[in-house]
């Protein structure tokens, strides 16, 4: 499978560079990408990035990042100077904050694929009447993903279970990345309600970001080997 084909984002939750490049030297850069989250990246900042483009892995830098227009615009230029091949905003930072930050991306020819959160997935109805939103998680979900998509965003980070609906809302080509997979035998951990990596697929979802069940596995390869032979790509239009 060529890497544009493949839709695993193996997540590389690691408290240290040493770490997390050990985990990386086990994964074959042809057949995966990694995510490269908060924590790790605020200890060890750019140098871990290099050090996968080094490798030859493709980069889903995760930082979630929400303020003011201009802020976010040249945080987000500065990751896509690095080369990643994705970054990720809060939606819920507003039209403003999203348009500038794909604007300046435009402006400057990087290619990134610019994301968005909508409603993470620890967040339930209660914590949203708490903030001041009265309105259902799913709800919410909806409206900040088609904002995402009408700023001209190439997606959303999503749960499985929202992936169906936003592909009716947003359409098959807007990327879906979701978290949350696990195989029916694993554990669970702390994810509450997880899919297989078919069924995701099969729901919508066009990224897969796995964690645990690679990174803790004896021998990761191989569980992203068993991963890889269940899959069963969705024909386009499906
Ligand atoms: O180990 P696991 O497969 O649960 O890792 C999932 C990854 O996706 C972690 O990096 C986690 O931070 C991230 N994530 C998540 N749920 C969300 C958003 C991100 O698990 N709603």
């Amino acid at each position: 499978m060529s890497l544009s084909a493949s839709p695993l984002i193996i997540a590389l939750d690691y408290p240290s560079l040493d770490a997390a490049l050990c985990m990386a030297d086990q994964l074959d850069p042809r057949r995966c990408r990694v995510k490269v989250g908060k924590e790790l990246f605020t200890r060890s900042g750019p140098n871990v990035v290099e050090a996968l483009h080094g490798r030859g892995f493709e980069v889903f830098l995760d930082l979630k990042f929400h303020d003011i227009p201009t802020t976010v615009a040249g945080a987000v230029q500065a990751a896509a100077e690095q080369g990643v091949w994705m970054v990720n905003v809060h939606a819920s930072g507003g039209r403003r904050m999203m348009e500038a930050a794909r604007e300046r991306l435009e402006i400057n020819n990087l290619t990134t694929h610019l994301i968005a959160v909508t409603v993470l997935t620890s967040i339930e109805r209660s914590d949203l009447t708490e903030i001041g939103l009265n309105v259902e998680p799913l709800e919410q979900v909806e409206r900040l993903a088609a904002l995402t998509q009408s700023c001209g965003l190439a997606g959303v980070v999503c749960s499985p279970q929202e992936s169906s609906r936003l592909r009716q809302t947003c359409g098959e080509a807007f990327l879906k990345v979701t978290p949350g997979i696990r195989f029916a035998s694993d554990q669970s951990d702390d994810q509450r309600r997880t899919f297989t990596p078919n069924e995701a697929l099969d729901a919508g979802s066009t990224h897969l970001v796995i964690g645990r069940p690679v990174t803790q596995a004896e021998d990761p390869m191989a569980a992203l080997a068993d991963i890889e032979k269940t899959l069963v790509i969705p024909p386009p239009g499906h």
